[in-house]
């Protein structure tokens, strides 16, 4: 610390999802003193589990899968020790209908090469669709192309592609990246998640599924917290601020509390009920107002036997898009002596918003049978939905011009979120990677002058490092 702070400064995170809690364990760590105000009485946001009250089963929010790209989530789960309740996987089946599966994962060719021996053998793409997929792939190889307003889909339409090749590997692939609909996804995040991600190296690409609750992961960033002087305070819902020259001011249903800064990480539309009714909150409330949201269903079933061998797979042509076989992946007893507990993933649900959850388990039911023909003779003893209606903010074009940066006009207020300027999708890197900003700047202000939280990205390998 310089001189000017005698003492630790003391910093209010607001929110406790993983962009607060980045934030909050990165400034402990120099010895900040910190407190968190979480609304709810548990961490991890918008991944969370909780004991689900019809079933009394713990689940996930939704299943939350990530990438070997996401270092700065990694970083985090490195910084509180639960990098090990992470299980790699380097491959992805893909189901049709019927049940016929393509594996396709890492070879050891070069990026991007090193998908393409079992790519070129998949066999839900023809020799068509596979050329036309190569051929946009080549095309963001060098660069990412920048947002000019146009949908992936017009691009993708634009670049030659199948009907197949766009319903088969696109749409799987992005909009379960994006929680968007390709033709409302800006071109510029879908070609980043193709780059980063699958082309730029066999490492990046490989898709990390938490072996415990998500609540578990988080709850040690608590601990990491409350280790290094800091609190957490748990049904602590903040009500507003008032943002004064030496300090800030937070209310909550505790009273008024002032701090010397603040890191807002709560959603959007939290924030916008949170700003003060004054002209310098005008633009902001306004930015904020510009953002729209895209919903995400999860299907929770618990059958009597097992219903297949594999840990995940995507479920091609249907409703439901990806099946995680939670029973397996956690190893846990799945309650009913031998029993499967999978759950299935529909990201960009809008068509099951109105639908009613009997509905929802039927038509999810059915449709697994088309893909496992061990779920017609097994017996479905209790299943659920959960449906995020606000999950994450839509990429759509242009967007991203109007995601604020992690400064306001009031100098000991800050912001971090998935939504704010991070360069990234609404994921839990981008969470991260929006916390650790936010924690930077503050240090910076507090004197602490060589704070970097912010992990480089992942190097590009094989043929990639030509583009770097
Ligand atoms: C269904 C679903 C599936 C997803 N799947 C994936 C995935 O597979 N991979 C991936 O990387 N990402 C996934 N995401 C996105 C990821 O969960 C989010 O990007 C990330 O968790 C956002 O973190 P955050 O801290 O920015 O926001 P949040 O998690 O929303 O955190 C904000 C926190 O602020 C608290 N809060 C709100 N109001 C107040 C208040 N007034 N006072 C105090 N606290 C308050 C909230 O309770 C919450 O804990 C998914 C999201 C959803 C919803």
């Amino acid at each position: 610390m310089t001189d000017r702070w005698t003492k630790a400064p003391r910093v209010a995170v607001v929110g406790g999802g993983l962009a607060g809690l980045a934030a909050a364990c990165a400034l402990a760590e120099n010895g900040i003193q910190v407190t968190v105000f979480e609304r709810r009485p548990y961490l991890g946001g918008r991944a969370s589990s909780y004991q689900h009250p019809s079933t009394g089963e713990i689940v996930d929010n939704c299943q939350h899968v990530l990438l070997g790209c996401c270092t700065n989530l990694l970083d985090f789960y490195g910084r509180v020790g639960v990098q090990d309740k992470i299980r790699w996987y380097d491959h992805l089946t893909f189901l049709e209908p019927g049940g016929r599966a393509s594996i396709i994962g890492s070879s050891a060719l070069p990026a991007p090469l090193h998908t393409a021996p079992s790519f070129l053998k998949a066999s839900c793409l023809s020799l068509m669709d596979k050329l036309s997929i190569a051929a946009a792939m080549a095309a963001v190889a060098p660069k990412i192309p920048r947002d000019r307003g146009e949908s992936f889909l017009t691009w993708l339409r634009r670049y030659g592609q199948t009907d197949r090749a766009i319903d088969r590997f696109w749409k799987t692939l992005l909009v379960s990246a994006l929680n968007e609909d390709v033709e409302r996804v800006s071109v510029t995040y879908a070609a980043q998640v193709m780059r980063e991600s699958f082309m730029k190296s066999a490492t990046a690409g490989r898709m990390g599924v938490p072996t415990v609750p998500l609540t578990q992961l988080y709850d040690r960033a608590g601990d990491y917290i409350r280790s290094r002087g800091g609190e957490v305070r748990f049904r602590s819902g903040v009500q507003s601020f008032r943002a004064e020259f030496a300090g800030v001011k937070l209310l909550s249903a505790e009273g008024e509390e002032e701090f010397d800064f603040v890191i807002f990480a709560v959603p959007f539309d939290v924030l916008s009920r949170m700003l003060p009714q004054s002209t310098a909150a005008d633009p902001l409330r306004q930015t904020l107002d510009r953002f729209e949201t895209s919903p995400i269903t999860g299907i929770h079933l618990w059958f009597d036997r097992q219903i297949t061998e594999l840990d995940h797979a995507v479920l091609l042509d249907r409703t439901i898009q990806w099946m995680f076989h939670k029973s397996k992946i956690q190893q846990r007893d799945s309650g009913n002596g031998g029993g499967s507990y999978v759950e299935l993933v529909v990201s960009s649900s809008r068509s099951l918003v109105e639908k009613s959850r009997g509905e929802i388990l039927d038509m999810a039911v059915a449709e697994l049978r088309d893909f496992f023909p061990a779920v017609a003779s097994a017996n479905l003893v209790k299943g659920t939905v959960i449906k995020e209606v606000h999950a994450t903010y839509s990429p759509r074009p242009g967007s991203d011009v109007y995601r604020p940066r992690t400064q306001t006009v009031w100098p000991r207020v800050y912001l971090a979120g998935d939504w704010t300027a991070t360069g990234w999708p609404a994921t839990m890197e981008g969470a991260v990677r929006s916390g650790y900003i936010a924690a930077e700047s503050v240090a910076k202000v507090a004197g602490v002058s060589d704070a970097k939280y912010i992990v480089p990205d992942l190097p590009a390998a094989g043929f990639m490092r030509l583009f770097g």
